[in-house]
């Protein structure tokens, strides 16, 4: 039978808005509080890859868009013991990212960090998340599903993990991909090197180098889902990651103050949304998962 396209669409942001919803519930659940984005910052997150710069000019002051809210989360956890936000990111990946199918210049992040949280309890929050919306859209969402031509089934828990060092000696220096695509059902990849990784996970006090920090794997070959860890909250230990990673200790200033006063320690993740949508529709490329997509490199979309 002809499905039309926009049928086929429409049945994508049907799923996605079940997506959104189921994990607002599950969220909610566990004792988070919904918090609202912030867009534009003197702060972002610095990345570990190079992005075109965002910067705007906020009365005459450097501002960025928001790259991630893992600082903001950080501080707000001051307030709150655990939060969540529908993050909207701003990245201006290289164009080259476009053709994988999987990056995006503008996608949303539902982002969530927990007070005093361990890498193990963030680490069940992030299966029952993927569990609860997963079986939540296979049980309100059968005819999207079908004319979307995608068989989805509810992962066992608890997933499957291994190291980013044996996932390296398997799979080489395209391990996500290759990891992905070996792959049933969703995996962790754990204890991630230093150097691979951003300033703010935190570093393992017995194993030094390598850092209490996570992402999850989809199957298929869809590639990463989420990223998360615990965090590094003393200032000592902030600033020592600063230098570590050579990034201007000035361009930080507001978040040191904070991290002075006191940031308490956490751990938390960001989960992908489109990247999600992507997953459970079964679709090839992530601009099918959004309405008014910024793809990397490619100028003109409204
Ligand atoms: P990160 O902390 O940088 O790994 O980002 C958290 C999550 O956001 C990733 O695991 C992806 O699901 C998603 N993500 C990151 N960058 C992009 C992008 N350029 N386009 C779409 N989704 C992204
Ligand atoms: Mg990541």
């Amino acid at each position: 039978m002809f499905v039309p396209r926009e049928e086929c669409f429409v049945a994508v942001l049907k799923v996605k808005d079940e997506i959104m919803q189921s994990g607002r519930e599950y969220l909610r659940q566990q004792g988070f509080t919904e918090i609202l984005p912030v867009i534009l910052s003197p702060i972002t997150d610095p990345l570990h890859h190079d992005t075109f710069d965002g910067t705007v000019s906020f009365y005459g002051h450097p501002y960025q868009l928001t790259k991630s809210m893992i600082l903001h989360k950080q501080i707000a956890l001051r307030t709150l013991p655990r939060i969540y936000c529908f993050s909207p990111n701003v990245r201006m990946e290289s164009a080259e990212r476009a053709g994988l199918g999987r990056y995006l210049a503008e996608f949303v992040q539902l982002d969530l960090e927990a007070r005093d949280a361990s890498r193990e309890e963030i680490m069940q929050i992030g299966e029952g998340l993927v569990v609860h919306v997963i079986a939540t859209v296979i049980n309100r969402c059968p005819a999207e599903l079908s004319r979307l031509g995608r068989e989805l089934s509810v992962p066992k828990t608890p997933f499957p993990r291994i190291t980013f060092c044996e996932a390296k000696e398997r799979f080489g220096q395209t391990l996500d991909d290759s990891l992905s695509a070996s792959l049933s059902a969703p995996t962790w990849l754990i204890d991630f090197p230093r150097s691979v990784r951003e300033f703010y996970d935190r570093e393992d006090p017995q194993r030094p180098d390598i850092l209490l920090d996570m992402d999850l794997i989809y199957p298929e070959g869809y590639g990463e889902a989420l990223s998360g860890g615990e965090r590094e909250h003393t200032l000592l230990r902030i600033l020592r990651r600063l230098e570590q990673d050579a990034l201007d200790k000035d361009k930080f200033f507001q978040y040191l103050a904070v991290a002075a006063a006191g940031i308490p320690p956490s751990a938390g993740f960001g989960i992908g949304i489109e990247r999600l949508t992507r997953f459970v529709c079964g679709l090839d490329q992530i601009e099918q998962a959004r309405l008014f997509p910024k793809t990397p490199g490619k100028i003109g979309a409204v």
